[in-house]
């Protein structure tokens, strides 16, 4: 699989117009430099600013990685229990992001995302605290040093894995306490919170995901105290980068890098996340034997919330009314009327080569069956066996529907698990056209790394299957499923009307914000 998949590339741009840096081991990492044959597009080209960034990013990271003598000042600092420096008036060369796991994959994914970004406004070197069930999942993403953040023991924070549990050391505790402050203590009482104050602890959790513990993480105030601790420890599972432009000290810079608010994470997660050797095997031989024929791709992505189910009946009927309100996968009534058929797919492409690959993403196999039957029932025969797909054909269309696992539970802790998972995601983003399941962050990635907006069918609150089958995204940015509410923050007020041109409340829901 050393070679492009469709005989020539995708969009011809190796390194994405600058966004990877050059120069790293093709053979360690084969997906950063063959993803791009995979891609039909990369919409969305990268600011000269952030290409800067990431350039000055690397230099960081190569001299503030485990291995270096920066580092090793950095854990004993760390040890010491004291920024020390930054509470001399200078500043720590090196300042770090510790992103822990929490939750699902596409979770996961946000959240490194968030955190790279949040590394990148703050100047900030981000590790990754990968446990066993992620650690052969992603290249290493910045050249000649490592993101993994060294085992437990060498660590001076125990229980790591278990955080949230810290809730003494989560940040807004430390500020409740007044073990952390809000800057220069009042003259009159200068003695009775100074010393309190201007020793900022070495290190502080900061919880942002849907549990949100810390939302004041979004006031500039607090982002300055914040730049004073030398190390963060970033417990999320959500993609909070829209809730970051909120906060007027990181504002110009946002713009700056990311003059297309719609292409932040794809651009991050382009460059930040590759999928390892093993797992871009699966990908790869998948996609050559299943997906490539296909003169086009279609991801169905579905996701079924215990909270939300209904019964399968209901929600294949909302997959094929969705299909129908968007005009995304080919209607089956098309190939009894020869010259429709000849249209292909009812999307108006009469090439007599019209093929359609529909790719199926979901733990159960069901709504692949009854996908596969609707397209070989009643006058096709089978034109592919095995592999996982039913493929049909008539002289000018030919539609396979195809799904690489039907896992029936997530078991996000076992690693072989994790890269099918990952496998399928980077499947989905290859697709032309994507519905995907609302609320789901598996979904968010996989539209996200395709930059393609999706369809994105309605979560069934109450069970209530939804009047409205789905909404197109407005944009390819996955969806902040919980931002700060009520927030009263002291420091620059932020310009609204801007904010309300770049992030709005997302499709599938209502207390979700999301970069358009
Ligand atoms: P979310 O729960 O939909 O937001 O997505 P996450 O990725 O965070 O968590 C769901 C987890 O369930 C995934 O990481 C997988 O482990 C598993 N899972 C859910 N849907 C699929 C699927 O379509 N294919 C595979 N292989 N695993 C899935």
């Amino acid at each position: 699989a050393d070679d492009p998949p469709h005989g020539g590339g995708g969009h011809n741009n190796e390194l994405l117009g600058g966004l990877l840096p050059p120069g790293m081991d093709r053979r360690s990492c084969r997906s950063r430099y063959q993803s791009s044959w995979y891609y039909k597009h990369f919409p969305f080209a990268p600011s000269r600013h952030l290409l800067e960034k990431l350039r000055a990013y690397e230099a960081r990271h190569r001299r503030c990685a485990p291995g270096t003598p920066q580092y090793a000042r950095s854990i004993e600092q760390l040890r010491s229990g004291r920024s020390a420096a930054a509470a001399e008036g200078g500043m720590e060369e090196c300042r770090y992001v510790v992103w822990l796991p929490f939750d699902g994959l596409g979770n996961r994914m946000l959240s490194m995302v968030s955190a790279f970004l949040y590394a990148l406004l703050t100047d900030r070197v981000l590790l990754a605290a990968l446990p066993p069930d992620s650690a052969a999942l992603f290249c290493e993403p910045f050249p000649g040093a490592t993101w993994r953040l060294p085992a437990d023991d060498d660590f001076p924070v125990a229980n790591l894995f278990r955080v949230g549990q810290d809730m003494e050391q989560s940040y807004t505790r430390l500020v409740v306490d007044k073990k952390v402050g809000l800057g220069p203590p009042p003259a009159a009482n200068a003695t009775a919170t100074a010393t309190t104050t201007t020793v900022p602890p070495s290190y502080v959790y900061l919880s942002l995901g849907w549990l949100l513990r810390d939302g004041i993480f979004f006031c500039g105030e607090h982002q300055r105290v914040l730049g004073k601790i030398n190390w963060l420890l970033l417990y999320s599972d959500l993609y909070f980068a829209p809730s970051l432009y909120a906060v007027a000290e990181f504002h110009d810079e946002l713009r700056r890098l990311f003059p297309e608010k719609e292409s932040v994470h794809h651009l991050l997660s382009r460059y930040l996340l590759h999928p390892a050797n093993p797992v871009w095997s699966l990908v790869t031989r998948y996609y050559r034997s299943y997906l490539a024929p296909a003169t086009r791709r279609i991801g169905v992505q579905v996701r079924m919330f215990g909270f939300a189910s209904i019964p399968a009946d209901d929600m294949y009927d909302q997959i094929l009314n969705c299909s129908r309100q968007e005009h995304i996968l080919p209607e089956t009534d098309e190939a009894a009327t020869p010259t429709a058929a000849a249209t292909g797919g009812g999307h108006g492409n009469s090439s007599n080569n019209n093929s359609t690959a529909i790719f199926v993403a979901s733990l159960y196999a069901d709504y692949y069956k009854r996908l596969r039957s609707r397209y070989s029932a009643p006058r096709m025969g089978m034109a592919k066996g095995g592999g996982g797909g039913g493929s049909t054909s008539t002289s000018t269309r030919r539609v396979g529907v195809f799904q690489r696992t039907h896992e029936e539970r997530q078991a996000t802790e076992n690693l072989a698990h994790n890269q099918r998972a990952l496998a399928e995601i980077y499947l989905l983003s290859f697709s032309e056209e994507l519905i995907t399941s609302g609320l789901s962050t598996f979904g968010y990635v996989s539209s996200s790394l395709a930059g393609v907006r999706p369809a994105i069918l309605l979560t069934a609150f109450d069970h209530k299957v939804p009047e409205t089958p789905c909404r197109r995204a407005v944009s390819v940015e996955p969806c902040n499923l919980t931002p700060p509410r009520g927030l009263e923050c002291q420091g620059k007020p932020v310009d609204k009307e801007d904010l309300a041109r770049h992030v709005r409340v997302c499709e599938d829901f209502k207390n979700g914000v999301k970069f358009f």
